[in-house]
Parts: C-alpha cells; sequence; structure tokens
C-alpha cells in the first residue's frame, strides 16, 4: 500500500527560502578580500541570490551549464551556491591550490561556461589565459570601484556587482527532479587525475540533514558556524546548506586563514562550532598558546580531512572545546563518520575519552558500512581486524562526472573507500591507512597514520609523515620524515626515543629525517606519493 504524504522534492534552495522566512535577520559575516568585514542576513543573502539567478539567466545561461567558481568563503560565494542551484545549474567550485594545469583541466573537463573569480585570483587565471575551454565570461567578485582590468587572452570580464544591480529580487526557483544535479567538485588527485563528482539536490539536502545532528555538527539556530574548511573543498563539508537548514549565524573567514585572524573573528563574532583540516587548527592553538589566549565563546571544533592527531584534540580539550573527529571524502558529500561518545562512554575516563576521539567515528544515519578483506569477506567488527572500507548510501557517488572508470565497485552497489580501517563492536572505526599509504614490514602492516600521531605528539615536531621505504629484509620498513616547530631541536635518536614504549618496537622507524618543509596536497593533506619520491628511494640518513 503506497503512503499518502505529499511527494515535495528535496531541492537545495528550499534551505535559503527557509532560513530567509523564519531566520531572517540572522546573520551572515564575511572577511573579504576588498579588506573590511561586510555583514548581511539570510533575507538579503536570498534576495541577492534571487537577481543573481536573474543575471545568470539574462547572460544566456540554461539549466545543466556548469558556473565556475574560484573563490574563498564569502557571501557572494554563497550567493552563486545557492543562486546556480536554484536556477537548475550546476556550482563547480575550483580548489585554487591544484596546479594550474590541473586547474585548466577540470575547467575544460566539466565544461564551464561561466567563472566566477574572487580578486585574490586574478594572477592565477592570467596564468590560464589561452586554456579555459568553454569559459564564455568571467565575473568579477567585487564592485565597480574594484574592477581589475581586462587582460589579454581572458574571456570578457563583467562585474559581479553590476550583473546584480539591475536583476528584480524575485526569482521563481526551478521545480527539479530532486535528483538532478546542484553541484560538482574534482577530488584533489591525492590518488590518481582529479575526478568529478557530480552532488544531487537530494543528495546535498539529506546530508545536511544528517550532518547538523547533535552527534554530527551539533548545530542549531543558537550556533555561530563558522566554516574555515574551504567552500572549494567539498562544499566546506556541506556547512553552507546545514546553516540555512537550522538558521545558524554564519562567519565566513575569506582568504586569512592564519591563527590570529581566525581569532579575531571569533572573538569579534562569537563563533561557537568551527570545522576544518589539522592544519589549521594547529596554527589556532600555536597562535592562542604564544599570545597567552583562549578559545573565547567557542565551544565544539569539527575536524576531519586527514588524521586528527591525539595532541590537537587533547590541547582543545584542556581550554575547554569539544573536539569532533570526523571523515569523509569528496564522494560522499563529505560525512559518513563522526566520532562522538554514547551513552556508555559517560564515565569515561580522560584517556578513554581522548582515545574515542581519536578514531573517525561511527556512521550516520544514512551510510551502511562494510570492512572486507582481500577476497571480499566481512572482517568482524572487534577493533583489531582491518580491511578495506566500502559505503553506500544516498549521499555517496555512483559514477563520476563524464569519466568512464567509475567509482571503485569491487563489489556492486559499494563504493570501495580505498582507505584501511577497523571497526569495533560499537561501530566506531579507525583508519590505519589509505590502501597505497600502509607500510607493510615482514608481512605485517604499520599505521602510517599511527606513527606520524605518535611523532607530532612530541613537543619539537610540527608534522612529521610516515611512509614505506624498501628493504631488502623485510620488504618495506618505516621511514619517518619530520618538521621541527621553529626554534625547536632534536635529533634522530631522541625522535626514536620518543616511540619506545608508544608502539611495538617493530614498528618504531629505524629511519628518521629532519626536514625543512614537507609537500602537501590542495587540500593541505600530506603528498605521500612525492614523500616516498624524495626521501624513500634514497639511503638511510
Ligand atoms: P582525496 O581523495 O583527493 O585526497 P578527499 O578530500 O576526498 O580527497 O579525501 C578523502 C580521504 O581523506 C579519505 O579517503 C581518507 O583517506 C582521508 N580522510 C578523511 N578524513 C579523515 C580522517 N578524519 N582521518 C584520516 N583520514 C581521513
Amino acid at each position: 500500500m503506497r503512503g499518502l504524504m505529499m511527494d515535495v522534492p528535496l531541492l537545495v534552495p528550499s534551505l535559503l527560502r527557509h532560513a530567509a522566512e523564519f531566520h531572517a535577520d540572522t546573520e551572515i559575516v564575511s572577511r573579504t578580500v576588498e579588506g573590511p568585514l561586510h555583514r548581511t542576513t539570510y533575507a538579503g543573502l536570498h534576495a541577492r541570490a534571487q537577481r543573481l539567478a536573474n543575471a545568470l539567466v539574462a547572460l544566456g545561461l540554461e539549466p545543466g551549464d556548469r558556473v565556475g567558481t574560484l573563490a574563498w568563503n564569502g557571501y557572494r560565494h554563497m550567493e552563486i551556491y545557492y543562486a546556480v542551484a536554484g536556477a537548475g545549474m550546476v556550482c563547480h567550485t575550483i580548489n585554487p591550490r591544484l596546479f594550474p594545469e590541473q586547474i585548466a583541466g577540470i575547467i575544460d573537463h566539466a565544461r564551464d561556461s561561466v567563472l566566477c573569480v574572487d580578486l585574490t585570483f586574478m594572477p592565477l587565471l592570467q596564468g590560464l589565459a589561452g586554456r579555459l575551454g568553454a569559459v564564455r565570461a568571467i565575473v568579477v567578485m567585487t564592485d565597480a570601484a574594484h574592477m581589475p582590468p581586462e587582460p589579454e587572452g581572458l574571456p570578457p570580464f563583467l562585474c559581479y556587482e553590476e550583473l546584480l544591480a539591475d536583476q528584480p529580487d524575485h526569482f521563481d526557483w526551478l521545480a527539479l527532479d530532486e535528483n538532478e544535479a546542484c553541484s560538482l567538485c574534482y577530488t584533489s588527485g591525492t590518488t590518481g587525475a582529479p575526478k568529478g563528482v557530480l552532488y544531487s539536490h537530494r543528495a546535498t539536502v539529506l546530508h545536511a540533514m544528517a550532518s547538523a545532528l547533535p552527534d554530527v555538527f551539533n548545530i542549531s539556530a543558537t550556533s555561530v558556524v563558522m566554516p574555515v574548511v574551504p567552500m572549494f573543498h567539498v562544499n566546506a563539508w556541506g556547512l553552507p546548506y546545514a546553516a540555512a537548514m537550522v538558521g545558524a549565524k554564519l562567519v565566513l573567514p575569506g582568504p586569512k586563514l592564519d591563527g590570529a585572524s581566525l581569532h579575531e573573528l571569533i572573538a569579534a563574532e562569537g563563533v561557537t562550532f568551527s570545522a576544518g583540516v589539522p592544519t589549521v587548527w594547529m596554527a589556532l592553538l600555536d597562535w592562542m598558546a604564544a599570545n597567552g589566549q583562549g578559545p573565547g565563546t567557542l565551544k565544539r571544533v569539527g575536524i576531519g580531512g586527514s588524521a586528527c592527531p591525539a595532541v590537537m584534540i587533547e590541547r582543545f580539550e584542556n581550554m575547554g572545546v569539544s573536539v569532533l573527529h570526523a571523515w569523509g571524502m569528496t564522494e560522499t558529500t563529505p560525512i559518513g563518520l563522526a566520532a562522538s561518545p554514547k551513552a556508555k562512554h559517560r564515565n569515561a575516563t580522560p584517556a578513554e575519552r581522548l582515545a574515542l576521539s581519536g578514531k573517525q567515528g561511527r556512521p550516520l544515519y544514512g551510510m551502511a558500512f562494510r570492512i572486507v578483506d582481500a577476497e571480499g569477506r566481512d572482517v568482524p567488527r572487534d577493533g583489531r581486524a582491518f580491511g578495506r572500507m566500502l559505503v553506500r548510501g544516498p549521499w555517496v557517488a555512483a559514477a563520476y562526472h563524464e569519466t568512464p572508470d567509475s567509482p571503485a565497485h569491487a563489489i556492486p552497489g559499494w563504493f570501495d573507500t580505498g582507505d584501511v580501517v577497523t571497526m569495533d563492536a560499537d561501530g566506531y572505526v579507525t583508519i590505519v591507512d589509505r590502501t597505497k599509504d600502509v607500510i607493510k614490514s615482514g608481512g605485517e602492516w604499520i599505521s602510517s597514520i599511527e606513527l606520524e600521531n605518535i611523532a607530532v605528539a612530541h613537543p619539537a615536531v610540527q608534522e612529521a609523515a610516515a611512509v614505506a621505504r624498501p628493504d631488502p629484509k623485510w620488504g618495506e620498513r618505516p621511514l619517518l620524515v619530520v618538521v621541527l616547530r621553529p626554534g625547536a631541536s632534536l635529533t634522530a635518536d631522541e625522535m626514536r626515543a620518543h616511540f619506545e614504549g608508544r608502539v611495538a618496537r617493530w614498528c618504531i622507524p629505524d629511519d628518521i629525517r629532519i626536514v625543512e618543509e614537507l609537500p602537501h596536497t590542495a587540500t593541505g593533506k600530506l603528498l605521500k606519493f612525492r614523500i616516498r619520491q624524495l626521501y624513500a628511494q634514497t639511503e638511510k640518513a
């Protein structure tokens, strides 16, 4: 028997319309690339998003067309998110930290018709002259007073504010099928060429609903949310949607992601929740320590994208900020796991709580998980047996945009994450490694993440990477490459001694190098294959 409920599609503009209607005066505060802070409200944002949608249609864009963005977190980028989706087009957020050839490649691959670009990225754009595929126009995200001169070899420049100026405040958001695409994001290419993940309205709305829940981001109309994770990194983990859904105040930090600038915004705007990759938090924690400052109103931080070191969780928790460690991928919109405690952990000791927060988390409702061995058999959920993690759910990619090789589906209907993990009886997952990064020594696996976590817990260490080095006797041995904090000193022997008692003896890296810096991906992760190229092929130091 069919249910007799209304069939109302889940569409992205409904999030902003709801916020504009019922949280009309809730603020969106942005640090602009032009300099000053900008303040608007959900009502203001909704009106301008409609103007922008009218402007895009006036430019001749049609449903299904791709609109690329090269932009920081700010109100204009929010307007583009909603206007483009609401007009049935696809918002393609481009990571400006990719190599120029990769940027040109994905703009061409996505067939972007228009690019919306922050002033900061004008030099980057100039470098792409002649390589912009199907791009017909560049919308410079600024006002007439700040318009740059039009460089040669690029499509015509249009001024964002001038485009909006003549347009009406009203646009009828299209009545789309909820499975239509609303945004497009390319994987950062850590493990191959970037591939396009084409999010649907339905996946985006369901993900927003799941991620706002108390055991995940825990945001509400009383929250002040600051996504530090860029809007070009898996849609800032969905926060521009989840914040509108719950009517939270949004604080968008623009181009300034250093400790001092983030702290200033937290203090001035009363930020209660923020989210980002471990590297930005290290900078903020160090800045607070060096300047004798506390976290102010900040209550909770979401950390993910790469493993959150225990020492970071400890430093935050010691100042009363709870850490939500979460796991996700571009292909999973992104959140799939979050490490919130259960009732049974109420009386956990601080050490037990820390261990729990150090895990990548347990599944959100909506996402199904399997951990399988090389033969595709499910491994026991005992926190020890490990295998490849497969996922399935309404916000998991079923195919890549215009790419013949579909996501790895070794088992039909399941997406292979490429992560090697354990899951315990309560469903908490610990990532041992990415398949390509595990260190296999004498037939046993050594977790590079565990070694890195231990290394960065040493006060002299700023960052550490553990990679496999070929070894004639053991097959592979761990090599640890370490960057020290400014002014700190540490020898390889002292580093090795720090591992004693923290990990089995045979896991302790016998080759340890202290270096000036480590290479990173466009999303701030350690670039493991490059580190292997640089260090793992040379003789032990
Ligand atoms: P890319 O796959 O190009 O690096 P993603 O941002 O999609 O870009 O990265 C997803 C991967 O990041 C996951 O498969 C996992 O290996 C890693 N990752 C994400 N969150 C965590 C986390 N909390 N701990 C450890 N690794 C993580």
